[in-house]
């Protein structure tokens, strides 16, 4: 592998780089397949490669595989029962786990989010009281973003697509922000030698005016005493350890030390952590938390709040006697229902004021007449009632399912059904007299044979 001109002398003098043994972990990478489960769905327990497993150390549910699965042909991913994630990145649940409490309910903002990975990890992590919302600034990867966030099926996320400056408008709001920045991509760079060709040292100046640029934008919206976590793929000091000097210079912020075990392999860089896929087995990667001074509390609402339509009770109550169990709030927008984590309705009010929202909660459905349609994200959610009708799918049925085919099931019941594969549910059908009606979302099918 052939690095791009002045890339090498380029990282001479940062922590913990060995030159020699960086170049030979890039010529003969190790192939390193990786995945989190999401426990809120799935134990991976069930999973059936179990002999493939080993944890990754910094993470209570990232595992690596011995193989490579051909994910697309697995229910399990298609259902969100697993993220397909980067070990490194997975760093940042033991950052939060010792820079917040995770057991409160709590306000996040993941700045910069697509495809999910970060957010996914925040859903199955934090209470599901917790208020997260899930950005991204450009539209077409927000589809992705969202679609992700639909399958790992919390009850809590708000998915936007603003630009970081927007957040200025919602002034000392949340309790943690992670700023996962574009970067040059370094870091990757045995995963995608294409990123190669983009690296340069103008292209490092050029992100990390940009990351300055986001930063400035985004830390308003940051309560004081709340947490910031900055995190890069790259392995250029210019876009890590000076990114978070230049923090710590011109906002009155801390560094906050993680107690990370040095057999992990991990650099302590001062400011920051580094990930170098020589030391451990994960990609480039790092990461800083800092502490915002200050003891001023947790804003609330100011300005104009926008009125949530709430479902009518008549639907509250047939929604929570025949389709959902658990507590949630229940709204109306545009005739669709949805649910929202309880006691939220001043977050959910600020964000629909401020923000161009893409999706919030879960999408319950539309009723036509008495008869609920349910949405494909209802069958994500974990919100159905135990007592509802789900009939259980081998493999084989489970990817026509996912294909939007025909599914033949021998049954004498009529009406809705969940379908289900390994106890997870990947969507709806309705059973009719002649035929079974397949409602798997036409976009996300699986069109690979
Ligand atoms: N956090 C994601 C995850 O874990 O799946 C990966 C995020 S990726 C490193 C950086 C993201 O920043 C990309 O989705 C990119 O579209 C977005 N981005 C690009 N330019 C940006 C800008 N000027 N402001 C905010 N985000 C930007």
């Amino acid at each position: 592998m052939g690095f791009p001109d002045h890339f090498l002398e380029s990282l001479n003098g940062a922590p913990g780089f060995d030159k020699a043994e960086f170049t030979e972990a890039h010529q003969s990478p190790q192939d390193i397949f990786s995945i989190r489960f999401n426990t809120r769905k799935f134990n991976p327990e069930n999973f059936e490669h179990q002999h493939w497993l080993a944890r990754v150390p910094w993470s209570t549910a990232g595992y690596y595989l011995a193989e490579r699965p051909q994910f697309v042909f697995d229910p399990l991913w298609h259902a969100g029962a697993y993220y397909v994630q980067e070990p490194s990145g997975m760093f940042l649940e033991f950052a939060l786990r010792h820079s917040v409490d995770t057991s409160e309910k709590l306000r996040v903002l993941d700045l910069c989010a697509a495809p999910g990975g970060k957010s996914t990890l925040l859903q199955s992590m934090l209470p599901e009281s917790s208020v997260i919302v899930s950005n991204e600034v450009i539209k077409a990867r927000a589809s992705i973003l969202r679609e992700n966030i639909v399958k790992a099926g919390g009850h809590n996320v708000v998915v936007t697509n603003n630009d970081p400056q927007d957040f200025g408008r919602l002034d000392g709001f949340f309790d943690a922000i992670v700023v996962d920045a574009p970067c040059s991509g370094s870091g990757l760079f045995r995963k995608d030698p294409a990123a190669m060709i983009e690296w340069s040292p103008q292209a490092v100046n050029m992100c990390s005016l940009r990351q300055q640029r986001i930063l400035n934008d985004v830390l308003p919206s940051l309560r004081t005493a709340g947490v910031l976590i900055y995190c890069t793929c790259s392995f250029s000091r210019e876009e890590n350890e000076e990114i978070v000097e230049w923090l710590l210079k011109n906002f009155d912020m801390d560094l906050i030390d993680l107690p990370v075990p040095q057999e992990w392999g991990i650099v302590e860089s001062r400011p920051g952590y580094r990930f170098y896929p020589n030391r451990l087995k994960g990609e480039g990667f790092f990461l800083a938390a800092l502490r915002l001074r200050g003891d001023k509390p947790q804003r609330v609402s100011r300005g104009r709040k926008q009125s949530i339509q709430t479902a009518s009770r008549s639907e509250k109550e047939q929604l929570k006697a025949e389709w959902l169990k658990g507590s949630v709030s229940l709204y109306k927008f545009a005739n669709r229902l949805f649910a929202f984590t309880p006691d939220a309705d001043e977050e959910l009010s600020e964000i629909l004021n401020h923000f161009f929202v893409r999706h919030a909660g879960v999408v319950i459905g539309e009723f036509a007449g008495k008869e609920l349609v349910p949405d494909h994200n209802l069958a994500m959610s974990g919100l159905t009632r135990d007592e509802l009708p789900s009939i259980l799918l081998k493999k084989q049925e489970a990817l026509q399912y996912l294909r939007k085919e025909e599914v033949k099931i021998d049954t004498a019941f009529k009406g809705w059904s969940l379908v289900v594969f390994n106890d997870v549910p990947l969507g709806w059908i309705k059973i009719l007299s002649n035929r079974i009606n397949n409602y798997y979302p036409k976009e996300w099918r699986i069109l690979k044979q």
